[in-house]
């Protein structure tokens, strides 16, 4: 709970000393992982200030190597904020709104280099939303209390949930740290206050004379991405085919799920070779589109009108989301998870493998399990992972192989276009059975029966692992084990690294052993 403390108290300070603090001669927005113009709150309440005292808006990005490396961030998920800016700054541009974008090398820099920015455009006050991780926690607390010294109100709001943190709590008062019960109550919650759902206009445009005011930030182009975290040439054109940028985008993605794909979103969720997911985990992650203005067309779109009746699809899809709120909820009622502690803490102590071999053929998708491999190599050819998949391997990982899930937790991000920390630690969590309201640890999938599940026709598999194109029937998910270990051999697709059978067996062990149970 601490953390939000801190930033209640700091925010009601800011509050109360609003009052006091005049606006002089502009509002600033500070942009973070909110890249969009449309239901922005920040940016809704920092364009209405500035409207109300006729300043100008002037909004703000700031690129920083050092949190990319605290954060892991994947060159991919770099590479789209950064073009993603490009489509944001002309947005903006179009309502006369400059984007100043600057590289602040070091982290700790952040808060003073923004309140410099802030002194010399004149600017009395700046609004940002709230990200929940300790370390954003405490950095906008610090900016609050150093705005305060310098007479700048720093005002951080909720808006990256559907659901605030701290809105919930169980009947004896305390914290969710089981879904259901907690998406009852997150339900319960929207239905008693509607005006959860209403969105955010986008800001209004500034005074006509800000385009010569800051003709000098509306020249200046958006930086490059840092050395460590670039693309090689034919990644860019890749990732960029795949991956188009932009909110526009977003909603282009939100308008086609749910006229084409919601339909059959509960029968076919669970398959990664059909793609109807609505693919747009990286526009919540990097803000692009928020959970609300998704939520909010959902239930629209929906016979009912309901967030948890009506269409199946609809239903089952607005309770997706809902797990991204409810990780996010976790981790500020329970903010150890921040710092590589697993949620229950009883399992510290399980004694895992490091075996840095064993790690490599996971990560390349060389295991010789095929649904595996197929995931892995999905991962790293797209930036995306389908979340059936996601679970299978990080469970192989955690389970058959007995490596520190925190390596694969880590190697996501690192890959992923989507990494968003509460998210990926929940669902690595989940499947190492460490984390919170988890698959109990002796349930242990068995990546050959998950393949013949979720893959059942091998399409997947011979998507993303062309050795075994040619393979034919259920020989698909075990080709050495089941009649095509000719063809395998022949492609150079690899045997089984490990034996299901006798990992379950040690995994099961292990998890006893380090829990202290017979
Ligand atoms: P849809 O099925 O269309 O769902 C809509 C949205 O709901 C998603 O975009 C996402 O925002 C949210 N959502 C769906 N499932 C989950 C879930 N299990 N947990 C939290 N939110 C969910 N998601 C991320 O956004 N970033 C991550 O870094 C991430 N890491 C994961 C790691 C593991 C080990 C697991 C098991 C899951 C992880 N997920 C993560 C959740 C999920 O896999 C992705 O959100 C989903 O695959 C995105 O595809 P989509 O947009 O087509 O999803």
């Amino acid at each position: 709970q601490r953390p939000m403390q801190t930033l209640n108290k700091a925010q009601q300070e800011t509050e109360g000393e609003r009052d006091s603090i005049d606006v002089n001669h502009a509002v600033v927005h500070w942009f973070k992982c909110d890249l969009r113009t449309y239901d922005n709150k920040s940016l809704y309440l920092a364009s209405k200030l500035a409207k109300s005292h006729g300043v100008p808006l002037i909004c703000l990005h700031i690129v920083s190597p050092q949190d990319y490396k605290a954060h892991m961030t994947s060159p991919v998920r770099v590479d789209f904020a950064l073009r993603t800016l490009e489509v944001l700054k002309d947005d903006l541009a179009k309502l006369d709104i400059p984007l100043y974008t600057e590289v602040v090398e070091e982290r700790r820099a952040i808060p003073d280099r923004i309140l410099d920015l802030c002194d010399g455009w004149g600017a009395s006050h700046i609004f940002c939303n709230i990200e929940y991780e300790v370390d954003e926690l405490r950095r906008e607390a610090l900016m609050t209390r150093k705005g305060l010294e310098r007479g700048i109100a720093v005002t951080a709001v909720h808006d990256t949930c559907v659901v605030a943190p701290g809105e919930l709590s169980s009947g004896t008062g305390g914290q969710y740290a089981v879904y259901s019960p907690w998406y009852r109550a997150w339900v319960a919650y929207i239905h008693r206050h509607p005006q959860q759902l209403q969105t955010f206009d986008t800001p209004s445009p500034n005074p006509a004379s800000s385009r010569q005011d800051f003709k000098d930030i509306f020249d200046s182009n958006i930086p490059e991405a840092p050395e460590n975290k670039r693309l090689t040439k034919e990644e860019k054109t890749r990732f960029r085919s795949m991956w188009p940028p932009g909110e526009h985008e977003a909603h282009e993605r939100l308008d086609k799920f749910l006229k084409e794909k919601v339909e059959k979103y509960k029968d076919t969720r669970n398959f990664p070779a059909v793609n109807t997911t609505a693919m747009l985990s990286v526009h919540f992650s990097s803000g692009t589109l928020s959970a609300r203005t998704a939520v909010a067309r959902a239930r629209d779109a929906n016979t009912t009108n309901a967030l948890d009746g009506g269409h199946v699809g609809i239903k089952g899809w607005i309770s997706e989301i809902a797990w991204r709120d409810f990780y996010k909820h976790v981790l500020v009622n329970w903010p150890y998870v921040c710092m590589n502690k697993p949620f229950k803490p009883e399992y510290t102590n399980i004694r895992w493998e490091y075996d840095e071999a064993l790690f490599q053929k996971w990560c390349t998708g060389q295991t010789g399990f095929p649904f595996i491999d197929a995931a892995m190599r999905q991962l790293n050819h797209m930036g995306y992972m389908h979340n059936r998949a996601r679970m299978g391997v990080a469970s192989f990982l955690a389970k058959d192989l007995l490596i520190d899930w925190r390596r694969g937790e880590r190697y996501f991000m690192e890959h992923l276009i989507d990494g968003d920390f509460a998210s990926n630690n929940g669902g690595w969590g989940f499947s190492a059975s460490t984390g919170v309201d988890p698959q109990p640890y002796f349930r242990i999938f068995n990546p050959h029966l998950q393949s013949e599940k979720f893959d059942p026709d091998g399409e997947y598999i011979r998507k993303w692992v062309p050795e075994l194109a040619n393979v034919r029937g259920k020989a698909i998910h075990d080709p050495y084990e089941r009649g095509s270990e000719r063809e395998a051999k022949k492609n150079g697709y690899p045997k089984a690294c490990v034996e299901h059978k006798a990992s379950r067996a040690r995994a099961l062990a292990r998890y006893k052993e380090g829990l202290g149970r017979d």
